[in-house]
């Protein structure tokens, strides 16, 4: 089966601007950090005659995407991190401390 040559197209496109985070496919996602939506490759609006990719949600570039699935940009994540952050802030109890010391 024959590619889509403008699906080839828009994915070349896509690699061309983002080197750095190669899209394998119009299927695979991103995540926009502007906005916080999540949107496939295929979705991605090409403007001024091919020259500049924005997102579909809001228009921001291809700087603010990043892998969708990235553990920097889940909620659940910093939730964690902010659990752990704050049980290091309490005092040690004595047991604990003795041993370290
Ligand atoms: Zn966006």
């Amino acid at each position: 089966m024959r590619a889509n040559p403008t699906n080839d197209r828009k994915l070349q496109r896509l690699n061309a601007t983002q080197p750095q985070r190669p899209w394998s496919s119009l299927s695979e996602e991103r995540h926009c950090l502007v906005c916080e939506n999540d949107f496939c490759g295929g979705d991605v609006v090409i403007r001024r005659s091919g020259v500049r990719l924005a997102c579909p949600h809001c228009g921001s570039g291809p700087k603010f995407w990043v892998r969708s699935g990235n553990p920097l940009t889940d909620a659940h994540v910093w939730a964690d991190w902010e659990i752990a952050i704050a049980l290091a802030q309490e005092p040690e109890d004595e047991d604990e401390m003795q041993t370290a010391g």
